[in-house]
């Protein structure tokens, strides 16, 4: 098994293996963010789209299939995600589209548009080019307005054989009842904590437990956190709260950066409560012992952070906004 067979959500890979021939033409997982959704979709893809497999349980991995996965071109397979995240630049892209050329200038968009899965009726009923399955994976599924919902609804409704929609969520609620009721869903969960450890090890990620805590179980999201300039800021930003010195953060004035510090802030302020009734910390965001201040100080200073984390999103002044959360915090070193 090489690398990238190492699957957080495991059990529910063996799940969908299961199904075999009869595997349902639309399938929605969802759950909280972070926990390995969209890999086991990509995953289940590959295992689908693999011809050398024969009767095992993981894609080959040499077969053309899934070299051509690999390549992020394999014909039979496309990923709909809203332009503003995409990963991989699929030949379409290049392709001028209706609305002309001035799109190329607009701003990428945070929704699926209604194009893209237009797209997808072409793709779904044009026949496998490979003469497997077709499989379109559609990320995250509440990203569609209802115009584009109901454009995909027509492809749920009456898919052609050999047709696979994956469908991933983190917020199901938000999507068309009718959309959900077409598919079979799958909730998915944080995976077991070892699991989850062994792939950030897999992914050369140090201190793999803590930022898991940090993150409240979720593997994706730990791993982000700790190999992109946010893990080095969020360690810099515990220094200074361990030393009960908030005044040295400096958080930026964009958005990401203030809930991020809000973030950090709240789950700080919860483990030293929770040192202070003598339990175990949740977030395993502390690391000295700060100063002496009461469990009810604390969890009221989280209880604002709760209330600031929607402010967070559109501060009128942010670099003041950041100075109020910072001035307020219960651990400041007084000399
Ligand atoms: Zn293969």
């Amino acid at each position: 098994m090489n690398a990238d067979d190492l699957i957080v959500q495991e059990s529910a890979y063996e799940g969908l293996t299961a199904w075999g021939e009869k595997l349902p033409h639309a399938l929605l997982l969802h759950g909280p963010k972070g926990i390995g959704k969209l890999q086991l979709a990509e995953h289940f893809a590959r295992f689908l789209l693999c011809e050398g497999r024969g009767a095992a349980l993981q894609p080959c991995g040499r077969c053309e299939g899934c070299r051509w996965v690999r390549a992020g071109s394999h014909p039979d397979l496309r990923l709909v995600e809203p332009e503003a995240m995409a990963r991989q630049t699929p030949a379409e892209d290049a392709e001028p589209d209706a609305e002309g050329a001035g799109r190329s200038k607009k701003k990428p968009s945070i929704e699926i548009r209604i194009e893209q899965v237009r797209q997808l009726d072409d793709f779904i009923h044009m026949g496998s080019h490979r003469a497997g399955r077709r499989v379109a994976i559609v990320h995250p599924a509440e990203d569609m307005n209802a115009p584009t919902a109901n454009a995909l609804l027509k492809n749920l409704e009456e898919p052609p054989p050999g047709a696979v929609f994956i469908l991933v969520s983190h917020r199901p609620a938000r999507l068309l009842p009718t959309v959900r009721s077409r598919c079979v869903q799958l909730p998915l969960a944080a995976p077991n904590a070892d699991a989850a450890a062994r792939w950030l090890d897999s992914r050369g990620v140090k201190d793999a437990a803590r930022w898991l805590a940090f993150a409240g179980g979720a593997p994706m999201r730990a791993a982000e956190l700790a190999t992109d300039a946010r893990g080095e800021r969020i360690g810099r930003w515990r220094e200074s709260l361990d030393q009960g010195a908030p005044g040295g953060i400096e958080a930026g004035s964009d958005r990401e950066e203030l809930e991020l510090l809000v973030d950090v802030l709240q789950k700080y302020a919860f483990d030293r409560a929770l040192e202070s009734f003598g339990l175990m910390s949740k977030y395993r965001s502390t690391a000295a012992k700060g100063q002496p201040v009461s469990p009810q100080a604390w969890l009221a200073y989280a209880r604002a952070l709760g209330r600031e984390r929607l402010l967070a999103r559109h501060p009128l002044n942010p670099k003041l906004f950041a100075e109020t959360l910072l001035r307020d915090f219960p651990g400041t070193l007084h000399s």
